[in-house]
């Protein structure tokens, strides 16, 4: 949904005709003007009622167009230039303004996520399950680097990788389905299965569970 880049959220943007806060707002998908993006997925925009520029701008678009609108000064992240979006209305925007905390977890989740991407490639030489486990489980990560780190799982050949995977709910089949197929080949490279009844990691060959004593 939001660009990878958060760096907007240490920006403040001040509006220069009425010298209030702008907020952050998710961009608008398309360009109304020309048909193109914004380049950008947050716009900061003045939303003060009382700002002199919406204030006139209804009886400047009213002469000059005919109908009834008013422009919202706006800026792009990183940029102070001058921008006018057209709003019919003083409800337009304020429906979209973004959450600054909500984005800043999100962008904690993706450190995470650019961390472990970095770290796949030498997890097997340093023997560490870490980054393999955070993509696995981060529903946000790209599923390409999500799905190499499931197959890092069998050369890495750690039997703890599987309780974590088997308390997390996966959105994505594809990915669950492949998971499941990678801890079965990993428990048959073992001589291991789990246990029907407990579900703990027992020998392939036992007749009974030695955590829940069940015969099998
Ligand atoms: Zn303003
Ligand atoms: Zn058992």
């Amino acid at each position: 949904m939001f660009s990878k880049d958060y760096s907007f959220l240490e920006e403040v943007h001040t509006c220069p005709h009425c010298q209030k806060k702008m907020e952050c707002c998710d961009a608008p998908q398309f360009h109304v003007g020309d048909g193109l993006g914004w380049g950008s997925d947050v716009l900061f925009i003045c939303l003060n009622d009382d700002c002199p520029l919406f204030v006139k701008g209804w009886d400047r678009i009213e002469q000059q167009y005919g109908h009834s609108a008013s422009y919202r000064y706006m800026e792009l992240p990183g940029s102070k230039e001058s921008n006018l979006m057209m709003v019919g209305n003083e409800m337009a925007f304020k429906g979209s303004i973004v959450d600054p905390e909500a984005l800043k977890k999100q962008n904690v989740r993706y450190q995470k996520e650019i961390e472990a991407t970095k770290a796949l490639d030498s997890c097997l030489e340093n023997n560490d399950l870490g980054p393999v486990m955070t993509l696995i489980l981060d529903e946000g990560a790209d599923k390409v680097q999500r799905k190499k780190a499931i197959q890092l799982l069998l050369q890495l050949n750690n039997l703890k990788c599987i309780d974590p995977i088997r308390n997390h709910s996966f959105k994505d089949s594809s990915i669950e389905q492949e998971v499941n197929m990678v801890i079965s080949q990993l428990l048959q490279n073992n001589f291991s299965k789990e246990c029907p009844f407990c579900c703990e990691i027992i020998k392939s060959q036992a007749n009974k569970c030695m955590h829940c004593k069940t015969d099998l």
